[in-house]
């Protein structure tokens, strides 16, 4: 069984589609960010993972990309553009900035595309947007994810939004808990690296005093 780490599989912790989507770099916030979308099959795979594409979508999405390479690379490059300007915006809102208008306006066109594509369609006694499959449009899977962005960042839950404070992490995410006690994206990863330096820390003043 191949259990090595890529993008269909990395950890899906940010509590909002946008930021799972930003939390496709490891170590965003380091001189050595670790980029996991390297082509736009891994582009698929996170969305397949993420659930925003089926895997007969994805298969389709697959063929697709085969036949127009120049495209299927274009739209990677734009799905890049997409993340690194949402990383920015909402980096910036947790850190109290103005987020730059270039960023904003990258969002915008991507949200100007994807309601192009939006259908309104009912869910229970509700109604949500939905994207009916075109397997022919590569861009497909940054629809929700561009609508996902706008939406959070017009949401009362914006407050909530939060890096994690690894160093160097930067991995995004909605603090969801009841108190906003969450600190890290991964208590197992960045917040026990952080715990086991400050032991040491602690133990060399200590044999210093
Ligand atoms: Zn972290």
């Amino acid at each position: 069984m191949n259990t090595r780490k890529h993008a269909g599989t990395l950890e899906l912790r940010g509590e909002r589609l946008c930021l799972d989507f930003t939390n496709t770099v490891g170590w965003h916030a380091s001189d050595h960010p670790q980029e996991w979308l390297l082509s736009y099959a891994d582009l698929l795979a996170w969305s397949r993972h993420a659930g925003i594409v089926t895997a007969s979508q994805n298969e389709q999405l697959l063929q697709e990309a085969r036949s127009r390479p120049a495209l299927a690379e274009e739209v990677l490059r734009r799905a890049i553009t997409l993340r690194e300007a949402c990383y920015r915006i909402f980096s910036c809102v947790v850190q109290d900035c103005s987020p730059k208008v270039e960023d904003l306006s990258i969002l915008q066109n991507a949200y100007a595309q994807a309601m192009v594509h939006a259908q309104v369609v009912p869910i229970g006694e509700r109604f949500t947007f939905n994207w009916p499959g075109d397997e022919q449009a590569l861009d497909f899977p940054l629809w929700p994810i561009a609508h996902s962005a706008t939406e959070l960042l017009l949401s009362e839950e914006l407050h909530r939004v939060k890096a994690c404070p690894g160093d160097g992490c930067g991995w995004l995410f909605v603090d969801k808990s009841r108190n906003q006690s969450r600190r890290w994206c991964n208590g197992q990863d960045c917040g026990n690296r952080v715990r086991v330096r400050q032991h040491y820390q602690r133990q060399r003043t200590s044999r210093k005093s």
